[in-house]
C-alpha cells in the first residue's frame, strides 16, 4: 500500500516525502483508513511500530481539508517527553498545511504557564497535554471543549501506570460525548480493558 492509497491529500503526502516516509507501517496500513473513517480505534502498538503518525496522519488531513476555530483534537500523553515528541512530528507532518498544534506539560516555570493557558484559551486544532498538567488548567481557566471531535490516548497503559486514571477520567467529563475515541497502547492489561469499555464505541481492534 502506498500513502496515496490511503487517501491522504497530496499536502500531507509532500511531507512525508520531504520527511521520507516512503511506505506506510503496518498499523498505518490498518488505522488510518478507520480513522478517517471516523471509528473508534483501539491499538496495541510499541514505540517504533510508526504508531505516532498512524493517528497524527488522518488527524492532520481532515483539519487540513476543513479548518476549524477551537480545539478539534486532544491528544494524552504520559510525558513531557513524549508530549513534546508528538507537537514535533505534528510540526514535519503538517509543513504544508495551516494546521497547528500546541503542547501542555508540566515542569516549567510561570511564563509557560500563562503561555500555556492563553494557548489552551485561544484554541488549537490539535492539544497535546499530559494529563496532570491539563487538570490543573482546566480547574483553572474557562477551556472550552465545544468544539472537539477526536480523543486520542497515547501509552495508554504507561498513562495508568503512572496513576492518571482518575484524571482521565475528570478530563473526559469535559468533553462533548460525541466524539471519536482513539487509544494506544503497548499492552492491554485489564485496567486498560475497563478503560476502554469506558469511553470507546465499537471499536475496531488492531494489534501488531
Ligand atoms: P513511533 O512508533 O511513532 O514512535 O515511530 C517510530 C519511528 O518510525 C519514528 O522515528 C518515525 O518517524 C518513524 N516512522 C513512522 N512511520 C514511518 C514510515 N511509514 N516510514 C518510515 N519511518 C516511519
Amino acid at each position: 500500500l502506498t500513502f496515496e492509497e490511503l487517501n491522504l491529500d497530496d499536502a500531507v503526502q509532500q511531507a512525508l516525502k520531504d520527511i521520507g516516509f516512503k511506505t506506510p507501517s503496518p498499523v498505518q496500513e490498518l488505522a488510518i483508513p478507520a480513522i478517517l473513517d471516523n471509528k473508534d480505534v483501539i491499538a496495541c502498538a510499541q514505540t517504533g511500530t510508526g504508531k505516532t503518525a498512524a493517528y497524527l496522519l488522518p488527524i492532520i488531513h481532515r483539519n487540513h481539508l476543513n479548518p476549524h476555530p477551537g480545539i478539534d483534537t486532544l491528544i494524552l500523553a504520559p510525558t513531557r517527553e513524549l508530549a513534546v515528541q508528538i507537537d514535533q512530528q505534528v510540526d514535519g507532518f503538517s509543513f504544508y498545511t495551516s494546521v497547528s498544534s500546541i503542547a501542555v506539560y508540566g515542569g516549567n516555570d510561570g511564563s509557560v504557564w500563562e503561555q500555556q493557558k492563553n494557548a489552551l484559551k485561544q484554541g488549537s486544532p490539535i492539544v497535546i497535554a499530559t494529563p496532570g498538567r491539563l487538570i490543573a488548567h482546566l480547574t483553572s481557566a474557562q477551556i472550552s471543549f465545544a468544539d472537539l471531535k477526536h480523543l486520542i490516548l497515547d501509552e495508554a497503559d504507561r498513562m495508568l501506570e503512572m496513576g492518571f486514571y482518575d484524571d482521565i477520567v475528570k478530563i473526559i467529563n469535559y468533553l462533548p460525548r460525541q466524539r471519536q475515541n482513539i487509544l494506544f497502547s503497548a499492552t492491554m492489561p485489564s485496567k486498560i480493558r475497563q478503560l476502554a469499555d469506558k469511553i470507546l464505541f465499537r471499536p475496531l481492534q488492531i494489534n501488531i
